[in-house]
C-alpha cells in the first residue's frame, strides 16, 4: 500500500507534510511550522500523529513541535548537529541513520548549507525525499550557515537519486524560482515551459510541489550548475533578484 501524503499550506508559503503509513496506521509530520492546522487535518482523517521529523532548526519548520507533542505525545526526531537549537527533540540523527514510520524506513542524508546541520529524509523504496529548505522546485535554499561548495555537493548528490523520486520541499517558491531560472538559462526550453505551467497553476491557486528529481535535473539552474563558482554566482544573483 502506498504511503499517503497530505500537503498542508501554512504561514505565507510553507508546506507541512503529513505522512501516513497505511499498513501500520502510523502517522508523522515533517517540519510543522505551526500546530493547529496540522492537528486539525490529522483529526479530520482520524490519524494519530506519533512522530515529528524536523529537517532543520528554523522556526518555520519547528514552531509547531511543542504544541503537537503536547497534544499527541509525538516523538520528535531531528538533526544531531542542531539539537541545542531544537529543544523539543527526543531523538537526534546523523548521516546514514535510519528512521522508521511503521513499515517504511527513511535514511538520513546530511545536506548542510542552508543551515549547518540541515538533514533530509529519504524513503528509497517509496522514492520519496523530504528535503526541507535545501532543494526547491527550480531553486535551492539560501546559504545562511554554509557555503556554495556544500550546496554544490548537495545538488550533485541529490541529482544522483533515482529520476522518479518525488521531492517534498518545505516552501512554495516555484514562481519566483522559475522567473529567475529563465534569466539564468534563457536557452533552456524545459525551464520556459515549466515556468508557463507554474504561472498557470499559481494563477489558479494550485501548489507546484512535490517536484521530482527528473524535473529538477532538467530545470533547476542550481542543480545544473557546472561548478561551485557557477552555483555561488547563481545564488548571489538570486538573493538580489526581484522577479
Ligand atoms: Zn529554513
Ligand atoms: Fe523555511
Amino acid at each position: 500500500m502506498p504511503m499517503e501524503i497530505v500537503r498542508i499550506p501554512v504561514l505565507s508559503d510553507n508546506y507541512v507534510w503529513l505522512v501516513h503509513e497505511p499498513v501500520s496506521g502510523e502517522t508523522m509530520v515533517v517540519d510543522p511550522a505551526v500546530a493547529e492546522p496540522v492537528l486539525a487535518e490529522a483529526d479530520r482523517r482520524r490519524w494519530r500523529i506519533g512522530q515529528i521529523w524536523n529537517t532543520h532548526w528554523h522556526p518555520d519548520h519547528t514552531g509547531g513541535n511543542a504544541a503537537i507533542k503536547a497534544a499527541t505525545g509525538a516523538i520528535v526526531t531531528g538533526p544531531a548537529a542542531e539539537a541545542e537549537r531544537i529543544p523539543t527533540l527526543d531523538r537526534t540523527v546523523r548521516e546514514g541513520d535510519r528512521v522508521r514510520l511503521g513499515e517504511a524506513e527513511a535514511q538520513v542524508l546530511e545536506v548542510p548549507a542552508h543551515t549547518a546541520g540541515h538533514i533530509a529524509y529519504h524513503f528509497a523504496e517509496e522514492e520519496m525525499l523530504f528535503i526541507g529548505d535545501t532543494l526547491f522546485a527550480m531553486g535551492c535554499g539560501r546559504l545562511f550557515e554554509g557555503s556554495a561548495a556544500q550546496m554544490h555537493a548537495n545538488m550533485t548528490r541529490l541529482a544522483a537519486l533515482p529520476a522518479e523520486t518525488r521531492v517534498y520541499c518545505a516552501h512554495e517558491y516555484t514562481l519566483s524560482n522559475g522567473r529567475f531560472a529563465v534569466t539564468a538559462e534563457p536557452g533552456n526550453g524545459d525551464i520556459a515551459e515549466r515556468l508557463r505551467e507554474v504561472e498557470s497553476l499559481r494563477a489558479s491557486g494550485e501548489a507546484t510541489v512535490p517536484t521530482t528529481i527528473a524535473a529538477e535535473r532538467a530545470t533547476n539552474p542550481f542543480m545544473r550548475a557546472s561548478s561551485v563558482e557557477a552555483l555561488a554566482a547563481l545564488r548571489a544573483a538570486k538573493d538580489n533578484f526581484r522577479g
